[in-house]
């Protein structure tokens, strides 16, 4: 059993399921991040957890101890949200001793546990600080360190960076997971924001729709996609009608319109059984776009035409046209980009494509 384990969960607003029986073990220590679109249920997930609202079904356990009828203030949970709301007036340690004041502490350990989180989160020099006199950034360190000086047994994230903006934002993702991993604590962290998530976790939980689309590490969810929906959330892949003919020797054979026949790992088509139609997902960035002149790899290969060019400084994203199909690909920028209506090779290698069962949607 995980640190904290949802057993058929499921949230009812009135007549709207927010929350679709979910079920899932976050194991002691880990960094799991709840991944989805706006209105899939992360938040209403991660509330349940903490205790601001009750699930209509199902079970809660928090280190192997069922937490439904246990009020938020006695689950021993850290909780950050995006918008950090430190007290103004109270200087950075009071708003750090917070947390602390009723737990049986002399002033002596108090001081020294504030001082020990202030180092931690590398601001030492700011206790006797407000929090109008701390940037951004700095705030949200505060709140991270008032959440975990209680020396909680989860830590509950959610959207905390959204407020920052993008450099401050990167910052702060290391600076996260540098704490997460010194301190050791499992933590729950909800983010629409699909490089974070990768960035940051050990496990992801891709949601729609108040259900779980799929359960794995980033290279997982990004490299064997477990549906249209979790290829699709997780950056631009080209989705390929093709019709699967069965396993073979090197794996699982596929038919595709122009681009003929190709093998596919059996490791990326764990769902496929069988012969019948097929999606083939090729990550735009697994998409390479060579002169026609380059030397074959072990890549197929096939012409196409740029029909447009979104430049992005060190990168491009190519719209390439393959017989009937338009596909993405996005490219570092060698010396020069492709131009529009340029004739070049489209390559990709088999095993950087991953099956799904079904035709394209
Ligand atoms: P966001 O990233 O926008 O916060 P989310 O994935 O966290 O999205 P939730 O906040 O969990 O989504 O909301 C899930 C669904 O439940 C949404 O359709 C939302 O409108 C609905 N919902 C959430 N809270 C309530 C409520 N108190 N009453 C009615 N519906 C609610």
């Amino acid at each position: 059993m995980g640190a904290v384990s949802l057993t058929d969960i499921v949230k009812r607003f009135g007549s709207f399921t927010a929350v679709q029986r979910m079920s899932m073990d976050i194991p002691e220590g880990s960094f799991v991040t709840l991944l989805g679109p706006s209105g899939c249920g992360k938040t209403t997930t991660l509330r349940m957890i903490a205790g601001l609202i009750d699930p209509s079904e199902g079970e809660i356990t928090i280190k192997g101890k069922r937490v439904n009828d246990v009020p938020i203030h006695k689950r021993n949970l850290g909780l950050v949200f995006q918008n950090y709301a430190l007290f103004p007036h109270k200087t950075i340690a009071q708003n750090v001793a917070f947390g602390l004041k009723y737990r049986d502490l002399s002033k002596a350990d108090m001081d020294r546990k504030v001082r020990d989180v202030l180092d931690l989160v590398q601001l030492p020099h700011v206790a006797d600080r407000y929090p109008k006199q701390l940037s951004g950034g700095q705030q949200q360190r505060i709140a991270l360190a008032r959440a975990i000086v209680i020396e909680p047994d989860v830590l509950l994230l959610d959207e905390p960076l959204s407020a920052l903006d993008a450099n401050l934002r990167e910052d702060m993702r290391v600076e996260l997971k540098r704490i997460q991993h010194r301190i050791g604590i499992t933590t729950v962290f909800v983010t629409h924001d699909q490089s974070e998530a990768l960035a940051m976790s050990d496990r992801v939980v891709v949601m729609s729709d108040g259900r779980i689309e799929q359960v794995g590490t980033p290279e997982d969810v990004y490299n064997t996609p477990a549906s249209e929906f979790v290829s699709r959330f997780l950056g631009i892949s080209n989705i390929l009608s093709a019709t699967s003919k069965g396993a073979n020797a090197g794996g699982l054979s596929l038919e595709l319109p122009v681009f003929g026949q190709i093998t596919v790992p059996k490791e990326k088509a764990p769902h496929v059984e069988g012969a019948g139609p097929v999606k083939l997902v090729i990550r735009a960035e697994k998409l390479l776009l060579t002169d026609l002149s380059a030397p074959r790899d072990e890549r197929a290969a096939f012409d196409g035409v740029v029909e447009a060019v979104d430049y992005q400084g060190q990168a491009a994203r190519y719209f390439v046209r393959v017989g009937d199909q338009q596909l993405q690909a996005i490219n570092m920028i060698d010396e020069r980009p492709f131009q529009e209506g340029e004739t070049v090779s489209v390559r990709f290698r088999p095993r950087d494509c991953a099956a799904l069962p079904g035709a394209p949607s």
